[in-house]
């Protein structure tokens, strides 16, 4: 089956990875800005990722058929240096027009301090006067709960925002209801240590239905699964749900969201088309 995984960090994979999910059915990405591994020391590295995220990942993932969309921010785990995260939020609208780049994302809170909250509010605020969509992490294990519910009050807070465009990543089984019954989208992420696993994601699709529903690896350069959708395919066909069942969460979802963006220029295969016609 063809999938997207809407959420994944291809600058921290190989190109081999790009081939196994070519294989697997993968026909689009799409990468939200992420953290390092390190706190960058300059507005001027993030212009180099974000030229990097805009330009060569793209033209890597198209090698091997694969369509590769963007989000563009500055991660909560910076946020604590306010002055460099006004900087890049001032920068950001440079690329905003460049092919590929869905909105602001993925911004957030990591462990729901007050800096954190400021930028998070900042970006709300940039992507509301430039009209675009958002890609929203939520915190860890401990922290998420609380962060969620945060998170949650300063969205519903900025009357300025259409919930339909927003997608509220990592959800588990006790934040995926708010944020589904407030009108966000819900992201749930596959994850080998934490988050999520396939059966968990398949259990909440069964409690809550498919709509706006999608399920992503989150693929970066920690302990991580790249393919990990096509093992949450499996888990459903296991469980006998039906083909287009699968396919509303893996293929049409996100296409359905990311169609909100201007710079959603997503071509599908002429195999799929085929595959929609002839279930
Ligand atoms: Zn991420």
């Amino acid at each position: 089956m063809y999938y997207i995984d809407p959420h994944i960090h291809m600058v921290s994979r190989t190109t081999d990875d790009y081939e196994t999910l070519a294989k697997m059915g993968c026909v689009a990405v799409s990468e939200p800005a992420f953290w390092a591994g390190y706190d960058r020391g300059s507005s001027a590295g993030f212009r180099d990722y974000f030229e990097q995220l805009t330009s060569f990942e793209a033209k890597r993932a198209a090698s091997y058929g694969i369509q590769h969309f963007t989000w563009l921010c500055i991660n909560a785990k910076e946020a604590e240096n306010v002055s460099l995260s006004r900087e890049v939020i001032a920068m950001i609208p440079e690329f905003l027009d460049r092919a590929g780049v869905l909105g602001i994302g993925e911004i957030g809170l990591n462990k729901n301090t007050r800096n954190e909250a400021t930028i998070f509010l900042e970006h709300l605020d940039l992507a509301a006067k430039t009209d675009e969509q958002i890609l929203i992490h939520t915190p860890h294990l401990e922290d998420k709960y609380q962060g969620t519910r945060m998170i949650l009050d300063m969205l519903t807070g900025d009357r300025r925002l259409d919930r339909s465009r927003i997608l509220v990543d990592h959800v588990e089984e006790h934040t995926v209801r708010w944020v589904l019954e407030a009108g966000f989208w819900a992201g749930m992420t596959l994850y080998p240590v934490s988050k999520c696993t396939p059966e968990r994601a398949v259990d909440m699709v069964e409690l809550y239905g498919p709509e706006r529903l999608l399920v992503n690896s989150a693929g970066d350069w920690g302990p991580s699964k790249p393919t990990a959708v096509p093992d949450f395919i499996l888990e459903m066909r296991s469980r006998g749900h039906s083909e287009q069942a699968i396919r509303q969460v893996v293929y049409e979802n996100p296409v359905k969201f990311f169609s909100q963006s201007r710079n959603f220029t997503f071509e599908a295969p002429e195999w799929a088309e085929a595959e929609v016609r002839h279930p």
